[in-house]
């Protein structure tokens, strides 16, 4: 057989499996159909290539400073994530070991968040903050339906009392568990949800009020001791006991290391359960999150299932079922591996590079900034009214992405509105020299904007090629 018609045999499918060399094989070489199951099989290299190809028109995670999630861990971190890939939460009696390090660890949590007593705490790993916020939410509404059954008064209509800057996912338990969304807008004054006017919203229907420690618009804590205190005062008035949850996807895991003395959390009494996004601040990759309660009491027993756990039962509270175990262990493996003093200093050397750059930013010029990236390292800014600039937020944003830089600018939520802001999340492995080239595009992007004549075209947002 001559080498030449060696290499035009074909393999059982169609592939030519011995010679053909990869970028000619069918499937690379042969368009595919993007929404319909292929009809052969392929070579796992060949399946591989296209994937990752694909996977390589992604925007490159470490210079996106839109996202807050982890990107970066270390070696041993990453070799412990693909030993234990395979391991699903859920089985507790077949990873009795996952499940005890998941216990150790919220418990962990619990005392880093001052829980009065974290032998009497509870708490569970989520897939990330949306599921914990549901899981926070569903306890609050089933306490205050279980109250108000008992004094014989109606269920019909319960709502939450929160910021119009709230993360999605408040909408989300809203909507699909029906409960009514009671929104207070932010304002000029009233950057954060600070206890203004909340007796206008607050009522017996009210199941709890959300604080956000870290407002994902501009990175701003709300000030949990100041909403308690307003409560305090409704409380006297009215007698109704309202209680809290505090959104800590970010600042959860941020507050404990950079601002002790802030009391935000368990050491309030109001506050009745907390959330945090494990792949956030608490530096491991996508997707866990953590909620924890005061005390056993604050979450409602008929929410609780059992499962199978070494001929025994396991009190589970989750959405899903089957999930991954892998990002637990890594969990474990970070709070072993930097302890209070290496998160402290992981935690401040990035809000000292936020600091830094939120500086530098704020002296250019043409901006105005809403934060500085002292509470969590994230800091927006807004374009001057008097800046006298021909572009806008989303053309700057749109020159930086030709950089390589991944920096939103998004309008402010109700009643800020018209307010549009530009905002960086500082993260673990955004360092100073990272952060230098960062300024030397954005004043570079600058001065090509101004020296444009008019106003430059409005950006494309890319997704719209693809509708
Ligand atoms: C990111 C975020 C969430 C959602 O967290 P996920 O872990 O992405 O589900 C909720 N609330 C706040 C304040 C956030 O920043």
């Amino acid at each position: 057989m001559t080498r030449r018609a060696s290499s035009n045999r074909r393999g059982l499918r169609g592939d030519s499996v011995d010679l053909n060399p990869l970028f000619t094989r069918p499937g690379e070489a042969v368009d595919l159909p993007l929404f319909s199951l292929p009809d052969d099989e392929m070579l796992p290299e060949t399946a591989y290539q296209i994937v990752h190809d694909e996977a390589m028109l992604d925007g490159n995670a470490r210079l996106n400073l839109a996202t807050f999630v982890g990107t970066w861990m270390e070696p041993q971190a990453d070799k412990l994530y693909s030993e234990t890939v395979d391991k699903n939460m859920i089985d507790k009696d077949e990873y009795p070991q996952t499940a005890a390090i998941e216990e150790r660890c919220w418990r962990m949590i619990a005392e880093l968040w001052n829980a009065p007593d974290p032998a009497h705490a509870i708490g569970t790993s989520t897939v990330g903050s949306s599921e914990a916020c549901m899981l926070g939410g569903l306890a609050l509404k089933r306490r205050w339906q279980q109250a108000r059954r008992a004094a014989g008064l109606s269920t019909e209509r319960p709502n939450l009392v929160m910021s119009s800057a709230v993360q999605v996912c408040w909408e989300k338990f809203c909507n699909y568990f029906e409960v009514e969304a009671r929104y207070v807008p932010v304002s000029d004054e009233h950057r954060v949800l600070d206890g203004y006017r909340l007796e206008d919203y607050v009522d017996e229907n009210t199941i709890g009020v959300v604080a956000i420690m870290g407002v994902t618009y501009t990175g701003a804590y709300e000030p949990v001791a100041q909403i308690s205190a307003a409560l305090d005062a409704i409380q006297e008035r009215t007698g109704l006991d309202v209680r809290i949850h505090v959104d800590g996807a970010s600042g959860g895991m941020i507050a404990p290391f950079l601002q002790p003395e802030l009391e935000w959390d368990f050491r309030l009494p109001r506050v009745a359960s907390i959330n945090t996004s494990a792949h956030k601040y608490g530096l491991v990759y996508p997707g866990l999150g953590w909620v924890v309660w005061r005390t056993a009491a604050d979450l409602p027993e008929e929410l609780v299932f059992r499962v199978s756990y070494l001929g025994g039962d396991m009190p589970t509270f989750a959405l899903n079922f089957s999930r991954p175990g892998a990002q637990v262990l890594l969990q474990y493996y970070t709070f072993l591996r930097l302890g209070r003093a290496g998160y402290t200093a992981v935690q401040a050397a990035t809000r000292d590079v936020a600091l830094h750059l939120s500086r530098e930013i704020g002296a250019m010029g043409p901006f105005e900034l809403w934060s500085d990236g002292g509470d969590i390292p994230v800091f927006a800014w807004a374009l001057r009214a008097d800046a006298g600039r021909n572009w806008t937020l989303e053309h700057l944003s749109d020159r930086l992405r030709a950089h390589g830089w991944l920096v939103p600018a998004y309008p402010m939520p109700a009643g800020l509105e018209d307010v549009t802001v530009q905002r960086i999340v500082v993260r673990n492995g955004l360092g100073f020299n990272l952060a230098r080239d960062l300024l030397a595009d954005i004043r570079a992007s600058i001065a090509y904007l101004d020296s444009l004549d008019s106003a430059p075209p409005a950006p494309v947002a890319k997704a719209a090629f693809h509708h």
